[in-house]
């Protein structure tokens, strides 16, 4: 299938690993052209340099943390001086930490809202009124399978991408008579770096190996492993395609069927 991607204009925040990372390279890989940032300038440039060599496209790495409106402003604004437009937006930021109520402060809500919550948006309300005016557009945002299933323990994550959701919903219909879309990709377990340092971390309270934990995870999934990011970037760069054209307002779980959910 061919996706239709050849020199799109594509944006992916949070970028310089995991699974903003394996998004922006499997979108470089169908020919877009790519602007990842993530909040470290040389580590944006190295994850660029790797891509481009990987692939031969052309991407560009910007130092910007999500959370700061100038510098995620200063994002939007470098790739659309330096392409001319932005076809493609994938939101994405670091993961809050895990959380129950009782020890949760209201500060870290607040936290926990701009990290994944308001990032997304922000970037969102950059970039709208270009897609529109052009008539087509793609929003991706990597949230997480907790909006289906909410996960014991990751208060945060729970609270604030439901409200991500809540907004990614509303503004589809909003936009959708433009040709933008606006859809969700929700990981399940994906063994990227931090989720590996997770499993090493947890490990450790628990006197056990790394190993045992991600046991722990991959036997809670039908498939009985982890994602692999690539999976993740794979569903990421269908729903940014022009095949993708009639999907709005939806959230993708890419879990190996750990949301038991029927929607
Ligand atoms: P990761 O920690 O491996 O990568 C996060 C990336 O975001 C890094 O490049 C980091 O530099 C960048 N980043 C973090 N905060 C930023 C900020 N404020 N501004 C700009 N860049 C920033 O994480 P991951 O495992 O790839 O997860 C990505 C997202 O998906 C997270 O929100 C995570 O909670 C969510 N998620 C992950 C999993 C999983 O199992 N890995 C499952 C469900 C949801």
């Amino acid at each position: 299938m061919d996706l239709g991607l050849q020199d799109r204009v594509a944006l992916v925040a949070a970028a310089s690993k995991g699974i903003g990372f394996a998004a922006a390279r499997e979108l470089a890989r169908e020919g877009a052209r790519v602007f990842l940032c993530s909040r470290d300038e040389n580590r944006a440039s190295e994850a660029a340099q790797k891509i481009h060599d990987e692939t031969g496209a052309s991407v560009a790495g910007i130092g910007a943390d999500v959370t700061d409106d100038q510098a995620a402003e200063h994002f939007v604004n470098l790739a659309r001086e330096r392409a001319g437009r932005i076809d493609i937006l994938v939101t994405n930021a670091g993961g809050p930490p895990a959380s129950r109520f009782a020890d949760a402060e209201l500060e870290a809500f607040r936290e926990a809202f701009e990290l994944n919550a308001l990032s997304a948006i922000r970037l969102a309300k950059s970039v709208l009124p270009g897609m529109q005016a052009q008539k087509w557009g793609r929003i991706i945002n990597i949230t997480s399978v907790s909006v289906k299933q909410p996960i014991d323990g990751l208060l945060f994550s729970n609270t604030v991408r439901a409200a991500l959701t809540g907004w990614a919903k509303t503004v589809s219909t909003e936009v959708a008579i433009d040709n933008v879309t606006v859809n969700n990709v929700a990981p399940g377990y994906t063994l990227t770096e931090r989720q590996d340092e997770l499993a090493a971390a947890r490990a450790r309270t628990m006197g056990k190996p790394k190993e045992d934990m991600i046991e722990v995870w991959a036997a809670q999934v039908p498939m009985r492993r982890l994602a692999r990011a690539e999976e993740i970037a794979a569903a990421v760069a269908f729903l940014a395609s022009e095949r993708a054209s009639y999907i709005t307002g939806v959230t993708l779980q890419v879990d190996g069927g750990w949301v038991r959910s029927l929607l």
